[in-house]
């Protein structure tokens, strides 16, 4: 069985790994032009759904370096003032760990070598008589496969050409993503699994901050250096996550961050000062505008099974849950297993995709609605 996965994301990359441990002729079709043209580096809790597939998918050997490049992640979510006074709790979360995007992702790509091709974007499909079916991609190329997986992310091209009713709404508001070095009194902030601030903008309308911890227990380049010399991780330190969360008061739009940095700065005048420190010194490669959207619920779609979704090509979700990842890995997870079956011939391909799809279906829309319902936990009222 050969599978095409277009999108080397979490949960494609993720899958990628399931499937050559089942023996599956696998060819990752990648968007961008190598690891590293664009910024991606933000915390990502982990649940214990998202660790349950890393560990089925990824080699046994990768296994104790993805723990020494986590973090910590336990304890109160707390929500305070501006003036960082506490305001209430929101209750503990104790299972978990906190990893790196593009940490993950660049562990995630350790030996896959030329099964995931770079700068091939995938803009299409077509499903032909013989039961194949044919991708198409932007260089002009095509890739034949038994099965595809959009695994493209929120603005999936296969989404689109399979369902396109399917609707993706983007939260009002434009929002800002920023990572920021971890100091002793940066660290303080979030002195349990994250922190959010409810205050006002220099305008008198409500704004929001939501704090997590980076926290490696051990550098991600030396850790790789120690326990996997083949695997090359980026030399990146500890920090501090936030986002101020969709506001009104932001432009919309690609802006260098120079720009989006005095915006924030002149918005949140009179905010203390631990939390103006925190936009005033963060990293500019690593901080961004940011859009946030979720998908409404579809129903079971009809077709031939030669070409399925998973992760945020389905079901994004707004970030309050931190379920979009842990979704897409688990996703992942239960799809290698199933077409696992197929590759031992003990199931059929499309009967296996149709049961993927329904479980994936309930649990991912059920994690858009639970994420949607802890929005207002992350968002002052209004
Ligand atoms: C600020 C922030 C914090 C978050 N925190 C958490 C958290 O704590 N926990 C959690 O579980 N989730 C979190 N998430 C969500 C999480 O990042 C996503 O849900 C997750 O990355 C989705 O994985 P994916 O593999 O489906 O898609 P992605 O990781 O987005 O990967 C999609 C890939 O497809 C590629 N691609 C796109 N179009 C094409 C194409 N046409 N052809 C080929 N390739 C294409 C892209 O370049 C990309 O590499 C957070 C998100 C944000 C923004």
């Amino acid at each position: 069985m050969k599978v095409l996965v277009a999108g080397a994301g979490l949960g494609g990359l993720c899958l990628a790994h399931g499937l050559l441990r089942a023996g599956v002729d696998v060819r990752v079709l990648e968007r961008e032009d190598g690891p590293d043209s664009r910024y991606q580096g933000f915390r990502i809790a982990l649940n214990a759904h998202g660790l349950a597939a890393l560990h089925a998918c990824l080699p046994e050997r990768l296994h104790a370096l993805l723990a020494a490049v986590s973090g910590p992640l336990a304890g109160e979510r707390r929500v305070v003032d501006q003036e960082l006074r506490e305001l209430r709790r929101l209750g503990g979360v104790d299972e978990g760990t906190a990893t790196d995007r593009y940490v993950l992702r660049r562990l995630l790509l350790a030996g896959l070598g030329d099964r995931v091709e770079f700068g091939r974007p995938v803009t299409g499909y077509t499903e032909r008589a013989d039961g194949t079916v044919e991708a198409h991609l932007g260089d002009g190329g095509r890739a034949v496969g038994d099965l595809l997986v959009g695994a493209d992310g929120v603005g999936s091209a296969v989404r689109r050409q399979l369902l396109p009713d399917a609707r993706v709404v983007t939260l009002p508001g434009n929002a800002v993503l920023g990572r920021t070095p971890l100091t002793e009194r940066s660290a303080a902030l979030v002195p349990g699994y994250g922190t959010v601030v409810h205050g006002t903008d220099v305008h008198g309308d409500r704004a929001s901050m939501l704090l997590g911890r980076m926290e490696f227990r051990r550098p991600p380049r030396l850790a790789a250096a120690e326990l996997a010399p083949d695997v090359r991780l980026p030399d990146t330190g500890s920090y501090l996550r936030w986002v101020v969360m969709p506001s009104e008061s932001l432009p919309a739009g690609p802006r260098p961050w120079e720009t989006v940095r005095a915006e924030l700065l002149a918005l949140l005048d009179g905010w203390h000062p631990d939390l103006v420190d925190l936009v005033r010194a963060a990293d500019v490669v690593n901080s961004s505008p940011l859009t946030v959207r979720y998908a409404e619920p579809v129903p079971h779609w009809a077709g031939r099974r030669r070409v399925t979704l998973l992760g945020d090509a389905i079901h994004p979700m707004p970030p309050s849950g931190g379920q979009g990842a842990n979704t897409a890995l688990r996703d992942a997870a239960l799809l290698a297993r199933t077409l696992t079956a197929v590759q031992r011939g003990t199931a059929e391909l499309p009967a296996a995709v149709e049961q993927y799809e329904q479980r994936m279906l309930e649990y991912g829309f059920a994690a858009v609605a639970d994420s949607l319902e802890r929005l207002p936990d992350f968002t002052p009222a209004r």
